[in-house]
C-alpha cells in the first residue's frame, strides 16, 4: 500500500497530514497596464520598460520576468486558504469615522 506523498502548505510551510483537507491552487500574476505613460516621465515602472529591460539582458532576468509573469502552483492548508480568500476578496467598504 503506497501512502500519498506528504504535502506541505505552500503558504505557512506546515506539513499537511494525509487525512487533512487541503486546497490545490494555481496563481498567475501577469503584469498589465491599461494606460501607457506616454509622457516619457516614467521611472521605469511601466510594463514596456520592464519588457525592454528583459530584452536587454538585465543582471537579474528572473526577477524582472516575475514582474511580468509570476506563476505558482501548490497546495495550502485550510487555515491559509482562509487567509488567501480573505486577502483576495473584495474589501468591504471601510467603516468610515462617522
Ligand atoms: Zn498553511
Amino acid at each position: 500500500m503506497t501512502a500519498p506523498r506528504p504535502k506541505t502548505c505552500a503558504a505557512c510551510g506546515r506539513g499537511i497530514a494525509a487525512r487533512e483537507v487541503y486546497y490545490r491552487f494555481k496563481l498567475v500574476l501577469e503584469g498589465e497596464q491599461d494606460v501607457l505613460d506616454a509622457s516619457g516621465g516614467g521611472e521605469g515602472d511601466d510594463l514596456a520598460a520592464l519588457v525592454k529591460q528583459l530584452e536587454e539582458g538585465p543582471d537579474d532576468p528572473r526577477e524582472l520576468e516575475e514582474q511580468v509573469h509570476w506563476e505558482r502552483t501548490g497546495v495550502v492548508c485550510s487555515a491559509c486558504r482562509l487567509v488567501v480568500v480573505r486577502a483576495l476578496a473584495p474589501s468591504p467598504t471601510p467603516a468610515g469615522p462617522h
